[in-house]
């Protein structure tokens, strides 16, 4: 088995490894680093990494994947609800306090619980980045929802700001860190210093958020 499976090499000062929630294994490096002593670092830190891979596949395996039948508990704003088979709903799927929709076979569920997030999503997302651009006069040309499962929120130079559906899954708190990181990009395309103080202001609590993300992002990521 491989140690790891990427190598991106950019603008950065230092090297980097990172675990992702489906095991694979990142290593950032500045773009001059020797090779070797890119090599050098991964040596060092080879019993780090197998461990660590070794933790979130264990963390991955303890939450079990949804099969789509009555009873299936599904996240909506970092509560879980469940699902109830329901005939003669004004719509694909009704949520109060549970997510209600016709009993149908599982692939089909899947695609009106998908469905759902998306349009609950995009209003959701939509009516955050309105309130935050204007309380802190921002200008984005953009929101974009879409599927991705490893990376909560992107930002484009052009600012198109793209969140995945997913991320309304998680609690609001992390929902709007999320939201002021991206937006805090549209002044800073970048981590430096000045961006984490901007993301200061629009989210006080943005290192606890960080940090809740590492721990639990992987409750999110099949579906
Ligand atoms: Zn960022």
């Amino acid at each position: 088995m491989k140690t790891v499976d990427e190598i991106i090499r950019s603008r950065r000062r230092s090297i980097g490894i990172q675990v992702k929630d489906d095991g694979r294994v990142i290593v950032r490096a500045p773009l001059r680093m020797p090779d070797q002593a890119i090599q050098d670092t991964i040596n060092k830190y080879r019993n780090w990494i197998i461990a660590k891979r070794k933790q979130v596949e264990e963390r991955r395996k303890a939450v079990p994947a949804e099969t789509f039948n009555e009873g299936d508990l599904f996240y909506f704003l970092g509560n879980k609800y469940p699902l109830v088979f329901l005939h003669d709903l004004p719509a694909d799927i009704v949520f109060d306090n549970a997510f209600y929709t016709a009993s149908a076979p599982p692939v089909f569920v899947r695609k009106r619980l998908e469905a759902w997030y998306r349009k609950t999503a995009r209003n959701v997302i939509n009516a955050k980045v309105n309130a935050l651009a204007a309380a802190f006069e921002l200008k984005h040309h953009a929101v974009k929802i879409n599927s991705a499962n490893q990376r909560w929120g992107s930002c484009t130079c052009k600012g198109t700001l793209n969140f995945p559906w997913r991320l309304i899954m998680c609690p609001e708190p992390i929902l709007d860190y999320i939201i002021a990181h991206e937006m805090a990009h549209l002044k800073q395309m970048n981590h430096s210093k000045r961006f984490w103080d901007t993301v200061g202001i629009m989210s006080p609590d943005y290192i606890k958020c960080n940090k809740w993300l590492t721990d639990n992002s992987h409750l999110f990521s099949h579906f």
